[in-house]
């Protein structure tokens, strides 16, 4: 009886082979020094296709670890291979790098004061997304693996990925051109797994959705051409302002008439719109710029079919014409959680939150281009609560807010997230 109880006492400690205890007790250890990385990125934040200091920082630790890196992927992206002590599969955890041109109100002491060209103008540049937090945590995570490294049933491939906030108008950037440039193969990545700190849920808590999370995002462009005429007399022309505003309209009903409401739900708004330079002229031409989101890849399409036929359609009943460009190839495309890896992976993220702070993440309309990433391969993206414990999180200044705040007490979590999941990844598959 005794032996049997010792047995079983033996048993349920060796459940896992994944050495949980080892990485938590490793991400406590470097906890203070992924919060110094975070102020220092933070503090030099570079604009998307800028990252040099960034990919240098990251790239010197990752080496410093003995971990095989390659720099200067997809302009400045930096990856790095841990190969664990046991055969097994690969993952890739992923972190973004860019910052944005957002000059911070934050007044906190590492605030950044760094200025950089972008367009016609000098901006203040900022981590108002978080990837800073993003870039600290997977620096983390990689210390924190290369110690339990004999444990590692396969490889672990660390993404430090440029550009996500894009580049338009260049054709690829970011994730897309890493696909394009290899970094899913060579090793071949299994799956994959990334974070992102969300300002709307309390420091700590894990979000967690299967099936779509973020939207797609598209850009559109109107431009209605009508005939140049006197203000006072418009039947002698052919008005494209007033058919723009009919347009405007028409194009809401996509949503509320023409998809089925009870799927996903889908935006279209126009952003700006620019046309004439006198009062009593009624111009040629108006231009309008705009955004499509949806999250399902068919209802994406048929809802940019739907968009350009309402304009063109509503342009022709005037007599105008309307060209609709919408730019899917330099779009992104929905995040859509993979169903079964999220559902696998469940039980490994209420353990690294506790019971009761893993939630299910609410649908956001914003968009990632790790969406890219889970078009190649099984990937799942959750999201880690910023705010403060004794804030409203549904007063937070939001992602990319001037005065965006990430609280670091909860970086440990996304390192011990992301190093649990990889490691248990990897004992599973
Ligand atoms: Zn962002
Ligand atoms: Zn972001």
């Amino acid at each position: 009886m005794i032996r049997f109880l010792f047995l079983l006492v033996v048993s349920s400690f060796s459940l896992s082979a994944v050495p949980v205890t080892a990485i938590d007790r490793l991400a406590k250890e470097i906890e203070t020094k992924v919060i110094q990385w975070r102020h220092h990125v933070h503090q030099h934040p570079e604009l998307s296709n800028q990252e040099v200091q960034t990919a240098a920082f990251i790239a010197q630790h990752l080496r410093d670890l003995g971990i095989e890196v390659q720099t200067g992927v997809a302009g400045h992206g930096v990856v790095g291979l841990l190969r664990g002590g046991k055969p097994g599969p690969v993952v890739a955890l992923r972190a973004d790098m860019d910052a944005l041109p957002v000059t911070e109100k934050t007044g906190l002491p590492y605030a950044s004061t760094v200025t950089a060209p972008y367009g016609d103008k000098e901006v203040g540049v900022m981590h108002a997304c978080g990837h800073d937090a993003h870039v600290a945590i997977l620096m983390g995570t990689a210390e924190v693996l290369v110690g339990v490294r004999e444990d590692l049933a396969g490889t672990v491939k660390f993404i430090f990925q440029p550009a996500e906030e894009g580049a338009w108008p260049a054709p690829e950037w970011g994730a897309k051109l890493m696909i394009t440039e290899g970094v899913l193969e060579n090793p071949k990545v299994d799956a994959i797994f990334g974070l992102h700190v969300w300002s709307s849920m309390p420091s700590g808590v894990i979000g967690l959705r299967p099936g779509p999370v973020m939207a797609s995002s598209d850009f559109l462009r109107v431009t209605v051409t009508g005939k140049q005429t006197h203000a006072a007399a418009p039947w002698a022309g052919i008005d494209p302002i007033t058919v723009s505003s009919q347009i405007i309209l028409g194009i809401q009903t996509v949503a509320s008439r023409q998809v089925n409401i009870l799927g996903t739900p889908s935006v279209v708004s126009i952003g700006t719109i620019h046309g004439g330079d006198r009062n009593n002229i009624i111009p040629d031409e108006v231009v309008m710029t705009g955004t499509i989101r949806t999250y399902d890849p068919k209802v994406r399409v048929a809802y940019h079919e739907k968009v350009k036929r309402t304009a063109e359609k509503i342009a022709a009943a005037s007599g105008a014409t309307a060209e609709v460009y919408i730019g899917d190839n330099t779009g992104y495309a929905a995040t859509v959680n993979h169903e079964e890896l999220t559902e696998s992976m469940r039980d490994v993220f209420v353990r690294v939150a506790g019971e009761g702070n893993l939630v299910r993440s609410d649908l956001t309309t914003g968009s990632e281009d790790f969406s890219f990433f889970q078009q190649q391969v099984p990937g799942v993206f959750f999201f880690l609560g910023v705010t403060p414990l004794d804030q409203d999180p549904a007063k937070a200044a939001a992602n990319h807010s001037p005065l965006f705040f990430v609280d670091d007490t909860a970086l440990i979590t996304g390192v011990r997230a992301m190093a649990q999941v990889a490691a248990e990844y990897l004992e599973r598959n």
